[in-house]
């Protein structure tokens, strides 16, 4: 792989680089680039450079450079999905499924962005004409999170290359690797000069000042936690760029008596243990209406404790590793906060030590837990399911929607009324009914309160990356 940044269509090589390491061995896997301010204002002079031509292109052309991307992701998809496991962690299916949902942001997009329609709109004097352009923004800069290092860049990128900006992605240093496979992606695909460019580095904070308080930069489209997403709106502010914010999560999962419990479990599986519990949309407190919380604890329990615990790359592993030991650590801190408030362990509870060479920790469900215990007042990011009771709809709808979060919220009943009366008053941007993955490319991807700015997907994501021009004639 080049250990290099791709800048106006070359990958450039910088005189230091850093390691990458396997969460599962904790061994070095690769090393990357690191670039320094200067380059990475180099990347934004090839993004600008770039910008005109790619904004007259039409959005038919710009769609067949988008389709080739995605062509060249899926022909090196096992290749990629290797990358993605290797320095990321997660079992190999679930790699292989990231690579796939990338390509459908890239499908979806070519698509929208023949739709950037603009309107004609009547005049209040006689004699006038009043139109509405909408116009791309500009140069795009893009910081991206580790959890899903191929699919949170593409997520960003389709819509900017559809609406016509050009784009600096600068992925996580945990990463970086995944962005050099899709840039190697982006350059068989032909991509015009200067429309993508990447800049990986060890220490993002030197790069946040050239990257985003660089008058050039028009946009900037970040996913992360909430405390750095504060940081670059306060970068933003010197240009007033544009700012789209994908932050954290607390996500309430709440099943109801009268929910099929069988889905429920199995739900909430999927939306606790993806990625190892490190996803913005992962159940974060499981709240369980008294009269099934013995039971539904019961069969959580001894579904999780069915989970396999295992390097990525292993045949069968439902559970990876923790991305690095700060993850673990604040895992563990989760879990004796959790113990010596009162909670029980239903199944798992510490360290994998089958596994001690990696990031491990056993796939853990605790019962007795309370608002107060940090794994339900703080985002653990990790494999700990948290179950809460509640004994009213009212009760349990007031205690969810007590976090500074709002990203995502899951709702289990098989009442139409409560169905409908808890999505509506849930404050969160998605709320998943008897659905653990309300995630789709087509429609709004976002968070109320501090989980962030803006929306991706569906026609939002397009907006995202368009300004309105209105140009008014009189004649
Ligand atoms: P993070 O905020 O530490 O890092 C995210 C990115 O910001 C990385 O590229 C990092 O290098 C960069 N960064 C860190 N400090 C910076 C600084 N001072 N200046 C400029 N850039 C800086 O987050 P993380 O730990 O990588 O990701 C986990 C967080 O992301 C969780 O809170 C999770 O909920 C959130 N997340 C949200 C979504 C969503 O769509 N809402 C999706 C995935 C992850």
């Amino acid at each position: 792989m080049p250990a290099g940044c791709y800048i106006d269509g070359v990958w450039v090589p910088t005189a230091a680089t850093f390691e990458v390491t396997d969460p599962a061995t904790r061994k070095v896997v690769g090393v990357a680039a690191d670039a320094g301010p200067e380059l990475a204002s180099t990347a934004i002079g090839a993004a600008h450079g770039a910008f005109d031509k790619w904004a007259d292109w039409t959005a038919q052309d710009r769609a067949e450079v988008m389709r080739r991307i995605s062509a060249e992701l899926l022909a090196r998809l096992d290749h990629i999905a290797d990358v993605i496991v290797s320095e990321q962690g997660k079992p190999r299916a679930q790699a292989i499924f990231e690579v796939r949902y990338a390509t459908q942001w890239l499908g979806w997009f070519a698509e929208e962005g023949r739709r950037a329609y603009g309107e004609v709109v009547p005049s209040h004097v006689p004699g006038k004409r009043l139109i509405v352009q909408q116009k791309p923004l500009g140069v795009a800069v893009a910081v991206t999170p580790w959890n899903f290092p191929l699919a949170m860049i593409v997520r960003k990128l389709a819509p900017a290359m559809a609406a016509g900006c050009t784009m600096v992605v600068k992925p996580a240093e945990q990463t970086p690797l995944s962005a050099v496979a899709l840039f190697q992606a982006i350059e068989r695909a032909d991509v015009p000069e200067g429309v993508c460019n990447l800049v990986t580095s060890s220490s993002p904070g030197s790069l946040a000042a050239p990257l985003l308080e660089d008058p050039r930069v028009r946009k900037i489209t970040f996913t992360g936690s909430t405390e750095v997403g504060k940081l670059l709106v306060r970068a933003s502010a010197t240009n007033l760029a544009r700012v789209s914010l994908e932050l954290g999560g607390q996500a309430p999962f709440i099943v109801f008596d009268d929910a099929d419990l069988d889905a429920a479990v199995e739900g909430a599986l999927m939306s606790k243990f993806q990625v190892n519990g490190q996803s913005c949309l992962c159940a974060n407190r499981i709240f369980v209406q008294d009269a099934v919380a013995k039971d539904f604890t019961a069969r959580l329990a001894a579904a999780v404790s069915k989970l396999k615990v295992g390097a990525g790359a292993e045949e069968g592993v439902d559970v990876g590793p923790l991305i690095d030991d700060a993850g673990l650590q604040k895992v563990e801190a989760h879990v004796a906060d959790a113990l010596a408030r009162g909670a029980n362990v239903e199944t798992g509870g510490g360290r994998a030590v089958a596994n001690p060479d990696g990031c491990f920790f056993e796939p853990t469900v605790l019962s007795g837990c309370t608002d107060e215990m940090m794994c339900a007042s703080d985002e653990t990011f990790g494999p700990v399911a948290p179950v809460l009771t509640f004994q009213t709809e009212a009760e349990v709808i007031t205690r969810a929607n007590h976090t500074r979060y709002g990203l995502a919220a899951y709702v289990y009943t098989r009442d139409l009324g409560r169905a409908m009366r808890a999505s509506e008053r849930l404050e969160f941007g998605m709320v998943g009914v008897n659905d653990p993955m309300p995630a789709s490319p087509t429609a709004p991807f976002g968070g109320f309160k501090e989980s962030g700015l803006g929306r991706e997907g569906g026609h939002d994501g397009l907006e995202a990356f368009l300004e309105k021009k209105l140009v008014s004639f009189v004649c």
